[in-house]
């Protein structure tokens, strides 16, 4: 049977951050194990690529700052541009309820250490996205720092630099199940290529991580939930610098991405098909109206059939990264759940769970909140309305 120290099930970009960041604190013979035929085949390879500090709790707040940090030196630490683009995100508020709640965002992003995020009123929502139709517009809150990361080049980075420092990924290998000691801890992971023996295994499938929980008798409760994504043909109507606007109350949000327009309105998934990513077009057609009552001037773009896309969020109760070891499997390490948030708090959970497997502890950030158990002891994070 081959061996190694830790394996990693999933190869996106969480789970290559989490092995890079183990081989960057000196461990040895890490192994990811990918059914995928190469990067990109889960969800990373969906994302639109957003990057924000604009949450509403002190926990998604620091994730993202120490993400930031770990971006902006993400070239000198991998050799890859992460294509970080500080365009902002500007969140956009119907009524003084929606004012309220952003507000409240903001008073614990400050408290956080984000300071340049502002409230705006609707002139500057204005000068900052001129494209609006402006009625219905409240107000806002605009943060200049938010805007855009590449997924696949962070996960291009991660996967260089692991290999770099002697990680191994084996694609097109299915993880099938575990072999559980009495104890109640893995010593082998079963695939599609053969049993390999383990010290420690690292839960980063995903969308599909409650099935691998599962296997070591763990209820992990991550959900997938279908996101789909309109986007238009190639045209200059909008600025590729436009922030990143979001409808706070409804979640309709768009984008400029390599010169075409993308369009996102999030709904329910697929009823009775949860891991159904298919594009519905009555979908495309209704956040196609949205869009061109709230943009007028995307009445002159065309949708692109062919485009359109759609994958799937890792969904958690409470809307947060589940991350530590699980419960009563204490060498099977959780990194899940980061309910579509994921590409950009990759950084920081890579380099958290490093640290939690390395020292027993996070010493970066206080992850208590992020905690498996917390779930079973009623203490779950709050989930905002909005943000
Ligand atoms: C439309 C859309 C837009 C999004 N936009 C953003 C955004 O703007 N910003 C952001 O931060 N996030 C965004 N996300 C969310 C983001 O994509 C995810 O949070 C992130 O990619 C999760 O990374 P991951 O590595 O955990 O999952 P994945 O990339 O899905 O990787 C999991 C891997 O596990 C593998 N796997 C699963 N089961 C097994 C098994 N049994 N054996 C072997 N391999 C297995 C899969 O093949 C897959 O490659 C978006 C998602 C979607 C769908």
């Amino acid at each position: 049977m081959t061996t190694a120290s830790v394996a990693v099930i999933g190869g996106g970009v969480i789970g290559a951050s989490v092995a890079y960041h183990l081989a960057a604190r000196g461990w040895r013979d890490v192994v990811i194990l990918d059914r995928g035929a190469g990067p990109g085949q889960g969800s990373t390879g969906r994302a639109t690529g957003g990057y924000r500090a604009q949450y509403a709790t002190p926990i998604n707040v620091r994730l993202s700052l120490l993400s930031r940090e770990k971006i902006c030196r993400f070239e000198a630490d991998t050799g890859v541009d992460p294509g970080y683009t500080p365009a902002g995100y500007l969140w956009l508020g119907s009524d003084e309820a929606e004012m309220r709640e952003l507000r409240e965002g903001q008073r614990i992003q400050r408290a956080e250490g984000l300071s340049e995020a502002v409230e705006v009123d609707p002139a500057e929502v204005g000068r900052l996205n001129p494209a609006l139709a402006g009625d219905g517009i409240a107000g806002g809150v605009f943060c200049p720092t938010d805007g855009f990361i590449s997924p696949l080049r962070l996960l291009e980075g991660y996967l260089a630099a692991g290999h770099r420092l002697g990680v191994r990924v084996e694609w097109a290998t299915e993880a099938t199940g575990f072999t559980i000691r009495s104890d109640g801890t893995v010593s082998a992971v079963l695939t599609s290529r053969g049993p390999i023996g383990v010290a420690a295994v690292v839960n980063a499938a995903g969308p599909w991580a409650a099935e691998v929980a599962g296997w070591a008798g763990v209820a992990l409760p991550v959900t997938p939930l279908r996101r789909q994504v309109a986007v238009t043909t190639p045209c200059d109507l909008v600025s590729e610098r436009m922030p990143m606007t979001i409808f706070a109350g409804d979640g309709f949000h768009l984008r400029v991405r390599d010169g075409r327009v993308l369009l996102l309105w999030p709904t329910p998934g697929v009823e009775g098909r949860p891991f159904d990513a298919s594009v519905d077009p009555a979908w495309v057609e209704r956040v196609t109206g949205i869009a061109h009552r709230r943009v007028p001037v995307l009445r002159g773009a065309e949708i692109d059939p062919a485009a359109c896309w759609a994958g799937l969020y890792e969904m958690s109760p409470d809307r947060h990264a589940i991350l530590g070891p699980a419960p009563g499997c204490p060498n099977l390490f959780l990194v899940n759940g980061s309910s579509g948030h994921g590409v950009m708090h990759s950084p920081a959970l890579g380099q958290l769970l490093a640290e939690i497997m390395s020292d027993e502890k996070a010493c970066s950030v206080d992850v208590r909140s992020l905690r498996p158990t917390r779930f079973a002891e009623g203490e779950p994070n709050p989930v905002s309305g909005l943000l």
